[in-house]
């Protein structure tokens, strides 16, 4: 024991004095008075020495004046005679805030220090969301919050610049992840800029005068209503109603004002409407804590001294032992992940997404060659962002890292060394990725040894037409089929289409003979709806530098089919396709459709050598569409056999039932038996 060594040196107690003990509390109330005072204190001290510091250019950590003070600390506790052990937890707790507080103070000069920030909350005053908004802007002075009623309006408020951040739960020490919030950031395009941890103490709740015998509803958020199961299942007498945020429950029962019901909240809601604690700390668990993370439009750079997470979200790809290669990715690098959690995909649902966050900073080369990596085994790699993480580890200098990079280019999972920004395509270079991609599409595999067939008609016509079309593409050995169903056309009075009619058409026939489908989406607001029903989404080469809508398509997880403009360099071709590579989705197709020339005699001319020039460049694979660049019938078995000797990975080729009355492309398009004997020649 310590202090207590001689109890005969204490006072004799005194059982009646109650004034004494009165007395003696009233002291030890000044004591901890002074004591967080004291803290507060050496809180402000300490941010003076960062801002010291950062005047100076040293490092905001030192691990070995941790460890000293720390030491000292241990060594005065014999002096006062207190316990060293807690001496060092308590320390410890306190060079942490200390530490917090200067990597917030850096964090938030190398976000610019503004001084206003509006943030969206689902919930209202009082709510968890709300103190953890509080606890990720305690260092802005003007703070604005828009409580919102959904998850996903607090989103949309972001979104639409309503908002500059929002603060959403995203997973609790008890119930786990929360599956909603995972999805909507799947969904929103929004990064992630902070996370914090709330501890959740949740209360029974009752308005004044009301026990737990009298209840019998009561009202509480599912997730805490989750939480609290073992407590709640003891009430059998009660029943229980969703409500959309805790702190919503207590205002209402308040508005109620009944002693039959009851709200689980957290104790701060009490005073705030005026309720009585029935029960306190009712959660299953006494650490009941809930990660927050906040969301903005842009990324933000973490300062290099500050510990830092980072977050992905990514498919993998189809090849065994795809999720092992990405795990070993972020071991070669020495990186801690810190958490994997899979969720599965609404478009396919036989496909999983993961969210992976780990420790590191975007900035740090390690972390970049870990992305790379992981990117090869990926069909779809988004980086949410780097941010401050609320884990600080105890005694460990941060490795040292590289100087900051300002090269970013695009979203943050583009930060990309000086020499390689200059090609301008990355990802989609040879550099990046030795191996040749294969683009996996409902089971056909594009970019391997097999060459493979796209067929099917310029344009979906009628149910009729492209049922009969499916069928030859199928029985002849095609392995897509192919149809216009928006048509961007060189003149506005040429068929435009038939839209989503002919979409439904396409996947009817699609299904009925087991062929996924090729469509071409003609502008980023089609891009979502489309992708539901569509295999392949096929960018046409009139769009082939329409940026908005390669950004949109880069962020679904639908293979694209991305056609070479008529006018496009090489060059400039794969930097198209790096816009897609670099939203997120790693499944590229490049076509070679013909390009303009000199030459009048065909309707193109179909650049061959673009294919191996692109198959010594990229690693994505190349198909060919002879049809479009010859613009008539007989010149397109040639062209195909030539596409394939010159190493294509596929061909796409229009077909036609009746080529005659075609709404579009007929004079190119092959009748069903010329595709046949196409498909025969090929074979030979
Ligand atoms: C098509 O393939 O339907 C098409 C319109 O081709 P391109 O974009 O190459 O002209
Ligand atoms: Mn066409």
């Amino acid at each position: 024991m310590y202090g207590i060594l001689d109890p005969s040196a204490l006072p004799e107690p005194n059982q009646t004095d109650d004034n004494e003990i009165d007395n003696l509390r009233g002291e030890v109330d000044r004591i901890d008075d002074g004591i967080l005072g004291l803290l507060a204190e050496r809180r402000r001290v300490a941010l003076k020495i960062a801002v010291e510091k950062q005047r100076v250019s040293r490092p905001l950590r030192d691990g070995g004046r941790e460890e000293e003070l720390l030491m000292e600390r241990l060594a005065a506790a014999d002096k006062y005679q207190l316990d060293p052990e807690l001496v060092s937890r308590v320390w410890e707790q306190i060079l942490a805030d200390s530490l917090r507080a200067q990597f917030e103070f850096a964090q938030h000069s190398a976000n610019g220090g503004r001084d206003a920030v509006t943030v969206a909350i689902q919930g209202v005053e009082g709510s968890n969301s709300h103190r953890a908004a509080l606890a990720l802007t305690a260092h802005v002075e003007n703070r604005d919050f828009v409580a919102c009623s959904r998850f996903g309006d607090a989103i949309e408020a972001v979104r639409r610049e309503r908002a500059d951040i929002a603060v959403l739960p995203i997973e609790n020490t008890t119930s786990g992840a929360i599956a909603e919030v995972y999805d909507l950031l799947m969904d929103a395009r929004l990064s992630i800029v902070g996370e914090t941890k709330v501890l959740v103490k949740h209360c029974l709740l009752g308005v004044r005068g009301s026990s737990i015998s009298d209840l019998k509803t009561v009202h509480g958020h599912p997730q805490a209503v989750a939480q609290c199961s073992n407590f709640l299942a003891g009430l059998s007498h009660v029943d229980v109603i969703y409500a959309s945020d805790t702190a919503l429950a207590a205002r209402r029962i308040a508005e109620i004002d009944n002693p039959t019901v009851g709200a689980v909240a957290g104790e701060q809601t009490a005073s705030l409407y005026g309720l009585e604690i029935l029960e306190a700390g009712i959660n299953n668990r006494e650490s009941n804590y809930t990660r927050f993370v906040a969301v903005a439009r842009r990324p933000v750079d973490v300062d290099s001294q500050v510990p830092a997470k980072t977050s992905l979200v990514l498919s993998v790809s189809n090849e065994a032992g795809a999720l092992a290669e990405v795990l070993n990715a972020f071991r070669a690098e020495g990186i801690s992940l810190v958490k994997l959690e899979s969720r599965p995909t609404v478009d396919n649902p036989w496909e999983e997404m993961f969210y992976v966050d780990f420790e590191g900073n975007l900035a740090d080369d390690r972390v970049q060659r870990a992305i790379d990596d992981v990117r090869r085994h990926t069909m779809y790699l988004r980086v949410l962002g780097s941010y401050p993480s609320r884990d600080l580890r105890p005694h460990r200098e941060p490795r040292p890292m590289t100087e900051a990079r300002v090269v970013a280019v695009g979203p943050a999972s583009a930060r990309i060394p000086a020499a390689e920004a200059v090609a301008g395509y990355r990802l989609a270079s040879r550099t990046a990725q030795a191996g040749d991609t294969v683009v996996e599409v409902a089971g056909v595999a594009i970019g391997g040894p097999e060459l493979v067939m796209i067929a099917g008609p310029c344009a979906v016509e009628s149910l009729d037409q492209v049922m009969r079309t499916a069928r030859a593409v199928k029985e002849s050995g095609g392995k897509l089929l192919r149809g216009g169903c928006f048509k961007p056309r060189t003149s506005p009075y040429s068929f435009q289409g038939l839209g989503y009619e002919g979409l439904e058409m396409l996947a009817e026939a699609g299904r009925v003979y087991g062929l996924p489908i090729v469509s071409e989406v003609p502008a980023p607001e089609h891009v979502e709806r489309m992708a539901e029903f569509t295999d392949v989404l096929q960018i046409g080469a009139r769009n082939m530098q329409n940026f908005a809508l390669l950004t949109e398509v880069g962020q679904t997880n639908r293979p694209v089919l991305l056609k070479r403009g008529m006018s496009a360099s090489i060059d400039e071709y794969l930097q198209a396709a790096e816009y897609i590579l670099a939203g997120g989705n790693q499944r590229v197709i490049l076509c070679e459709r013909g390009i303009r020339t000199f030459e009048t005699s065909s309707r193109n001319t179909l650049d061959l050598t673009a294919v191996p020039v692109l198959r010594r460049r990229t690693h994505l694979p190349v198909i060919v569409d002879p049809s479009h660049a010859a613009g008539e019938r007989d010149l397109v078995a040639p062209l195909a056999m030539a596409a394939a000797a010159v190493g294509a990975h596929g061909l796409m080729v229009e077909i036609h039932p009746d080529p005659q009355n075609a709404l579009s492309d007929g004079p190119q398009a092959l009748r069903l038996e010329d595709f046949d004997d196409l498909m025969k020649a090929l074979a030979r």
